[in-house]
């Protein structure tokens, strides 16, 4: 009998597009952090997951090697991104994001309550 292999469903890199950037100040909105908000160090589109300035800390435990001495390293690890909002200062909140283009031509990111223009600082 022949199986079929599952074929992974991974979007192609051009429809790999996230709402989320790095250098973006974000809010968790599920999970153990929820609340939380941090800044976005590392985005992997693909994998529609991010990792988050103090969001996800996940505890490792190294082994003492002839370089380090070991002991429990934390790390944050990346989350998915659909727990992810942009925050917006002037909402006080996580939002929604809305894309316009400014008069000039430039596409610009903007809060969908208040119209503010988000973007990230790097
Ligand atoms: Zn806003």
């Amino acid at each position: 009998m022949l199986f079929k292999r599952a074929k992974r469903k991974l979007p192609k890199p051009h429809e790999a597009k996230c709402h989320i950037r790095k250098g973006d100040k974000v809010v968790v909105i599920a999970g153990k952090d929820k609340g939380k908000i941090g800044k976005v160090l590392q985005v992997f589109p693909r994998k529609q997951r991010a990792i988050v300035e103090g969001v996800n800390i996940v505890k490792r435990h190294m082994k003492p090697t002839p370089y380090s001495e070991g002991g429990i390293v934390e790390k944050p690890a990346p989350i998915h991104v659909s727990n992810l909002m942009v925050f917006c200062p002037k909402c006080n909140r996580g939002v929604r994001i809305g894309r316009k283009f400014l008069e000039d031509g430039t596409k610009v990111r903007v809060c969908k309550k208040c119209g503010e223009i988000i973007e990230a600082e790097e």
